[in-house]
């Protein structure tokens, strides 16, 4: 029996060691460089629970498994899982194409060493952002290879006038403009995915 306190929290014990160098978060000292803001944590919260509320309806009778791509779906992945109320698996598998540049794709490299068998799964792959369309339509057909059942396509954004390859995203959060993005998972060489927003760096 879980000993409860007046508010209902559970009576947990904390030991002093968690707290060892933490007691309290630290006044903010990492400052970013100069980012507009494109849409606001609000914004994402809001939206990423309208697009829980479409999977769940969609899946209700039809058990699901979640493949986000990282890195940058993370934060993505974290907050939609969350709002899904249904029997669920969640993968990971890993494709990278940019290294480090800004707007330049290099070859796709995948790396699916930790999915588990998605054979006769329903699968919806998850990804921040659809740019040219080269990850998702790959991976769409590396997922049917592997005997997915019917697969599927989120992505918290999708850039307008990039796209090079056919393919309607099921479900998507935000259509933007033609912009290098960053935060809420997506990076600019590896930095920036912590922000709990989206923006432009404001290279100004
Ligand atoms: P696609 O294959 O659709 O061209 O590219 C998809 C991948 O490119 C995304 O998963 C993401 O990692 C990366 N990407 C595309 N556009 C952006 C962007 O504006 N910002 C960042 N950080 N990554 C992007
Ligand atoms: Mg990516």
């Amino acid at each position: 029996m879980i000993k409860r306190d007046r508010q209902g929290r559970a009576d947990v014990n904390v030991t002093a060691a968690c707290f060892v160098g933490t007691p309290r978060r630290p006044p903010l000292l990492w400052v970013p460089a100069p980012v507009e803001v494109l849409i606001t944590q609000a914004q994402i919260r809001d939206r990423v629970a309208e697009l829980g509320r479409q999977i769940e309806a969609d899946y209700h009778d039809r058990p699901l498994t979640i493949v986000a791509i990282l890195t940058g779906s993370i934060v993505l992945l974290a907050d939609l899982i969350r709002e899904i109320q249904l029997p669920l698996r969640v993968a990971v598998l890993q494709a990278s194409s940019y290294k480090g540049a800004t707007t330049i794709a290099g070859k796709l490299s995948i790396n699916e060493d930790f999915l588990p068998d998605v054979a006769g799964r329903d699968v919806l792959l998850l990804d921040d952002i659809l740019d040219t369309g080269h990850t998702l339509s790959t991976l769409v057909g590396r997922m049917s290879d592997r005997g997915a059942l019917r697969v599927r396509t989120a992505v918290l954004l999708r850039k307008i006038g990039r796209q090079q390859v056919q393919l309607e995203p099921d479900y998507c959060g935000f259509e933007i403009p033609d912009a290098f993005v960053i935060g809420y998972g997506l990076d600019f060489d590896d930095d920036y995915r912590h922000l709990p927003y989206i923006g432009v760096l404001d290279n100004g």
